[in-house]
C-alpha cells in the first residue's frame, strides 16, 4: 500500500495539523510506503515572502520529523523538488469541470477571510490532485477539509480512466485513492473554535515557547457564565481541545466539573495547557537534536525527493503515453 499526505509551508505547524494529519501519517509508516511532502508550491498562493517560504518548508520538515517521522522508513520532500507534479496537474485541469471546483469549500472559505482569489488558490485542487495520483497513491491521512479535495481527486483520475484508459492492460490511467480520516481528529478547533489554521491566525503551534502557547491557551474563546454557573460541556472548544490529550476519565472529570459548576474557564484552561505542554515534551527534545545536526534536514529531502521522482518518472511516462504527448 502507498499511502501519501502534505502540509503547507504557510505558517507554523499547529495542534490541528497534528491530530487530524501528522499523527496518523507518523502511525502509517508501519503499514505501506509513505511518501510525505512539504506543499511548497501550494503555499505560494497565500504567502509572497520568498525567505519566508523557504524557512517554513524547513520547519516543517524539521517539525514533522521531531514529532516521530522516520526519514529510513518514510520519504519527506518538497514539492517542488517534483515539478513533474505541475505538468501532471495541466493534464488534469483538461478534464476537470470549473464548475467542480467552484464547489470546493476550501477556496470559498478563504477568499471570505479576505484571502486573494487567486488562479492558483481556485486549481488548488487540481494541484492536489496530481500530488496523489503521481505517486499512484492508494490512502490519503488528512483532516475533515480535505475530503472534498479526495472526492474531486478522485472524479478527476475516474475521468482520465475513462477517456484514456483503452491504452492500458487494465484500463486504467491511475490508482483510486481512498481518504484516511479519524472523525476524533477530523477538525481540530482553533481558539475562535472555527478550524484551527495556519492563515487564520487561531492556531496554538506544536513548538511554540511556552509563554506563547500559554496565552494562546488562555485566549480560547468562551461565554460570559460566571464560575459558580454550571457550564455546557459540549459547546466547549476547551474540551474538544483537553479530550485530544487526555484520558477517558479526566476528560470525564472535567465533563462532571464544567456540569456541576463553581469552576471557571480560566482553571479549565491551566489544566488543558499542562497537558498540551506535557504531552510535546518528548517531541521538544528530539527537535533540540535535530537542530543541531545543521545537515540532517537538507540529507533527509534530498533523499526523499530522489525516491518521490523515481516513482513520478514512472508515472508521468504512462500518463505522457497515455494522452499523445
Ligand atoms: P492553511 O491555513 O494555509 O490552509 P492549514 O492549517 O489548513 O493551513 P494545511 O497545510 O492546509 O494546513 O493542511 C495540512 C493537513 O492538516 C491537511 O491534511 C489538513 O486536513 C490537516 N488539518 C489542517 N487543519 C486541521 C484542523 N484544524 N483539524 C484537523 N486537521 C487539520
Ligand atoms: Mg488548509
Amino acid at each position: 500500500m502507498r499511502i501519501l499526505s502534505g502540509i503547507q509551508p504557510s505558517g507554523v505547524l499547529h495542534i490541528g495539523n497534528y491530530f487530524g494529519m501528522m499523527r496518523p501519517a507518523i502511525a502509517l509508516q508501519s503499514e505501506g510506503e509513505t511518501f510525505y511532502f512539504i506543499a511548497d508550491y501550494h503555499a505560494l498562493t497565500t504567502l509572497r515572502d520568498p525567505s519566508a517560504l523557504r524557512e517554513n518548508s524547513r520547519r516543517v520538515a524539521l517539525d514533522f520529523l521531531a514529532c516521530g517521522l522516520d526519514p529510513e522508513r518514510c520519504a519527506l520532500f518538497r514539492q517542488s523538488d517534483v515539478p513533474q507534479t505541475t505538468e501532471l496537474a495541466w493534464i488534469l485541469s483538461t478534464v476537470t469541470p470549473v464548475s467542480r471546483l467552484e464547489l470546493a469549500h476550501s477556496y470559498k472559505d478563504k477568499v471570505a477571510r479576505g484571502m486573494a482569489a487567486n488562479a492558483g488558490l481556485f486549481t488548488y485542487p487540481i494541484l492536489m490532485a496530481a500530488d496523489i495520483l503521481i505517486y499512484d497513491s492508494d490512502a490519503v491521512p488528512v483532516g475533515k477539509d480535505q475530503k472534498q479535495h479526495i472526492e474531486i481527486t478522485r472524479d478527476i483520475a475516474t475521468r482520465i480512466n475513462e477517456a484514456y484508459g483503452e491504452s492500458s492492460p487494465d484500463g486504467q490511467i491511475f490508482k483510486l485513492p481512498e481518504p484516511r480520516i479519524n472523525p476524533q481528529t477530523e477538525t481540530v478547533p482553533g481558539v475562535d473554535g472555527q478550524k484551527m489554521s495556519k492563515s487564520y491566525g487561531n492556531n496554538i503551534d506544536i513548538f511554540g515557547d511556552e509563554k506563547t502557547m500559554r496565552k494562546r491557551v488562555m485566549g480560547i474563546v468562551t461565554d460570559s457564565a460566571a464560575v459558580d454557573a454550571p457550564k455546557d460541556p459540549d459547546k466547549s472548544t476547551i474540551l474538544q481541545l483537553y479530550s485530544l490529550f487526555a484520558s477517558k476519565e479526566e476528560i470525564r472529570d472535567m465533563r462532571e466539573r464544567f456540569q456541576k459548576g463553581g469552576t471557571g474557564y480560566g482553571d479549565f484552561k491551566k489544566q488543558l495547557f499542562e497537558k498540551l505542554w506535557e504531552y510535546f515534551a518528548p517531541m521538544r527534545k528530539r527537535r533540540e537534536e535535530i537542530v543541531s545536526d545543521k545537515s540532517y534536514i537538507d540529507k533527509v529531502l534530498k533523499r526523499g525527493a530522489e525516491r518521490a521522482n523515481q516513482v513520478a518518472n514512472q508515472v508521468m511516462k504512462r500518463v505522457r503515453d497515455a494522452v499523445g504527448l
